[in-house]
């Protein structure tokens, strides 16, 4: 029987075998602790009737330990080099399945139709490559699907800035935007020691599960995106001039924006990071009453 894919030596002796170099430029950070993959796993509480959408799973090291624990794995990878590798590393286990995808490109919806039926519960559980942390975490937010946890290792900074409250200098439209459905929570970190190549970051693990009701609900969920990235375009501007850089300097805008943050006991001299979630939605909900 062969040591876990995740071990040092094999995942060496796998790299050797197929002549495989690390890609920067895709994120390739391959992780070499089994005992961290077990914490991931737990942390996802990964269950036999969950099925897992793995972004990523490099010569299989995250895979596996799903793998054992859950109902089905559906892994997408970009890297191309790879595949012929993870058909050999996941060969003992029959219940994943390995697709040669991007995953910002990639149709999940149809993917999922295709590839996993009848899912009763269904979870995200990956080690991203760092340098589209954002654009993935947004994506599949953006989907519409019903995950029922997104569980993803990510650059520590990024994690900060996932969870951070108002006030804070991690705090910023990434927060609200996710902070908006999810509840997040970041279980440990991990040490950038446990990777191969190590990377030059700490990384740490964010569990997102959505909420079960929203704290407030904007009128359109695309104005308030909008309008919270706005507020944040010019982070050390007032609240009142991003309004302003958004909406315009027209006397009749300017009157309607100051009469919407004085309904809201806003003053026009705070900044963004100082709104809650609740009060951007407010905020959204105000400007277009006022038909701003
Ligand atoms: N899961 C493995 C582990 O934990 O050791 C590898 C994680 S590594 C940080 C990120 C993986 O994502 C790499 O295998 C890389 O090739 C893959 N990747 C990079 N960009 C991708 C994309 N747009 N879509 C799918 N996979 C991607």
């Amino acid at each position: 029987k062969f040591p876990d894919i995740a071990s040092p030596l094999r995942t060496k002796a796998i790299m050797n075998t197929y002549g495989l170099t690390f890609k920067k430029s895709l994120g390739q950070n391959f992780l070499t602790d089994v005992n961290v993959l077990k914490k991931i796993v737990s942390a996802a509480k990964i269950a036999e009737n969950d099925d897992v959408i793995e972004i990523g799973p490099g010569i299989g090291a995250l895979t596996e330990q799903l793998a054992k624990g859950a109902h089905r794995v559906l892994a997408l990878e970009l890297d191309k080099r790879l595949l012929p590798v993870l058909a050999e590393t996941l060969a003992p286990y029959d219940n994943v399945k390995v697709l040669h995808q991007d995953v910002l490109k990639a149709d999940l919806e149809n993917l999922l139709a295709e590839n996993l039926k009848n899912s009763t519960s269904l979870k995200v559980v990956a080690n991203l490559p760092y340098y589209i942390t954002s654009p993935i975490i947004l994506y599949l937010l953006n989907t519409g699907i019903k995950f029922d946890a997104l569980v993803v290792m990510m650059q520590k900074e990024v994690a900060e800035r996932l969870s951070a409250l108002p006030g804070t200098k991690a705090y910023g439209s990434l927060s609200v935007r996710v902070q908006y459905q999810m509840k997040v929570k970041t279980p440990f970190a991990v040490s950038r020691t446990v990777f191969i190549p190590q990377p030059n970051v700490d990384s740490a693990i964010v569990v997102l599960t959505p909420l079960r009701a929203k704290s407030a609900v904007p009128f359109d969920e695309a104005a308030f995106f909008k309008l919270v990235r706005g507020c944040f375009a010019h982070r050390r501007k007032s609240l009142w001039n991003n309004l302003k850089s958004i909406f315009g300097k027209e006397e009749h805008t300017k009157e309607s924006l100051s009469e919407a943050l004085s309904e809201l006991n806003l003053s026009p001299q705070i900044r963004a990071e100082n709104l809650s979630v609740t009060e951007f939605v407010f905020l959204t909900n105000k400007l277009h009453e006022l038909k701003v």
